[in-house]
């Protein structure tokens, strides 16, 4: 789970990160008050979306103006203005995807003068199981660019959760960014604060590019990036309640409210299938057929009707889907449970699009009575080839 940098930042700052004092807000009119409340001289506008590369991105409306999502203003004025001109707008970004995202929140912060801008992240490492620190004298651009170009200047290490985080992991990072005197002692105080802010809350990812030092010498988290371990979350009620649910694909929330292991993909066969063996499995062989999968989705072993049905609908909601391939092996899941959560989530949704249904195991004959009793137009398959081909020609003609 993912939150905005506001949000980021207001966590950060609670467990004692330095970081510029900021208002966040989702009505123009409300923009002028907010920037005055910040003294200035300089006020940064910020949109908030789930996506990273907001400052070199650029809007899909020309109201919004040639500048990308984060702008400088000189005034209270200024500032207002430049969140005007972005909210309500589609800023697209190299994370976003040719689509954009719609800014519904700006954040407003009191700006900050910059010596160095620098690149720190801390992240769960699966190849030594261990917590672990990024960090590179290259910050404020894009660091999958370091990586490729000069990985010389990444430099990582992982904490032994035996010991902890040490005074001198600080001081490691700190010779690694090139700090001296006193940002020694702060990175060391700030890498602990973080580290333990990362554990503490379960993240995923802290990534802060920029970390800046600033004209007067100081380390600032310049902008944040946070991610949650989705199986921790339950553990933090205060975190849950940062959910934008408006950043998230509403069939992927959708899905998550019933439990189905559901990832919206951008081809045009909607695939129902239970197994993620079987499920990578299909779509595979779609793609071998010549067309493309809507969707990766499991429904699991102990799907219901309704999990079924509600399966059945968030795969018609979408509209590139052109045709649905439901392929079902029934060893656990049975056969007439997966026909009769087809059946009902057709006569409440409607189906415009080809149908091919392959079914195979437990209680096979009853599903497909089921299926054949119930009058849809459905197209039987033999076997997964068979549905495959079956339904990319239906698609495709
Ligand atoms: P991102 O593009 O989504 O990663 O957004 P950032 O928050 O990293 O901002 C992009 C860039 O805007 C930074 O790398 C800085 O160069 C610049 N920027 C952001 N905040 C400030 C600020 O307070 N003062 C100045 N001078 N520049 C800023
Ligand atoms: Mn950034």
């Amino acid at each position: 789970m993912n939150i905005h940098e506001y949000q980021a930042k207001a966590l950060l700052r609670d467990y004692g990160a330095p970081v510029s004092d900021g208002v966040a807000v989702t009505r123009a009119a409300d923009a002028k008050n907010a920037a005055s409340q910040l003294d200035g001289p300089l006020w940064v506008v910020k949109a908030q979306i789930h996506a990273g590369g907001r400052g070199k991105g650029s809007f899909k409306e020309a109201e919004a103006g040639e500048k990308g999502g984060v702008r400088l203003a000189k005034s209270v004025e200024e500032a207002a203005e430049e969140a005007a001109k972005m909210l309500g707008n589609t800023l697209v970004t190299h994370q976003t995807g040719p689509a954009g995202k719609q800014v519904n929140r700006i954040y407003i912060e009191d700006g900050s003068g910059i010596e160095r801008e620098l690149y720190l992240a801390l992240l769960v490492d699966r190849a030594t199981s261990r917590v672990g620190f990024v960090c590179s004298t290259e910050g404020g651009m894009d660091i999958e660019e370091v990586a490729a170009s000069t990985p010389e200047k990444i430099i990582s290490f992982d904490v032994d959760p035996a010991t902890g985080f040490q005074p001198w992991h600080g001081r490691r990072v700190a010779f690694a960014l090139g700090l001296e005197g006193a940002q020694v002692k702060q990175c060391v105080a700030l890498m602990g604060k973080l580290y333990r802010a990362f554990t503490e809350k379960d993240m995923e990812m802290l990534e802060i590019n920029p970390l800046i030092v600033t004209d007067g010498g100081d380390l600032k988290v310049l902008d944040a990036k946070v991610g949650f371990d989705g199986n921790a979350i339950y553990r933090h009620k205060d975190i849950t309640e940062l959910r934008d649910e408006t950043e998230e694909d509403p069939k992927e929330l959708a899905a998550s409210k019933y439990d189905l292991n559901y990832i919206a993909l951008d081809g045009e066969i909607g695939c129902m299938v239970n197994g993620a063996g079987l499920a990578m499995a299909t779509m595979d062989i779609i793609k071998l057929y010549g067309a493309e999968p809507a969707n990766f989705l499991d429904v699991g072993g102990g799907a219901t009707k309704e999990k079924v049905t509600e399966a059945f609908k968030i795969i018609t909601s979408d509209p590139n889907v052109k045709g649905i391939l439901v392929n079902i092996f029934g060893g656990i899941m049975r056969c007439d449970v997966i026909a009769e959560g087809v059946v009902a989530a057709v006569k409440e949704v409607g189906l415009e699009v080809p149908l091919v249904v392959r079914l195979e195991g437990t209680n096979v004959e009853k599903g497909k009575a089921i299926i054949n009793e119930s009058g849809l137009d459905v197209v039987a398959a033999d076997d997964l080839k068979d549905g495959a081909q079956k339904i990319v020609k239906a698609v495709k003609g």
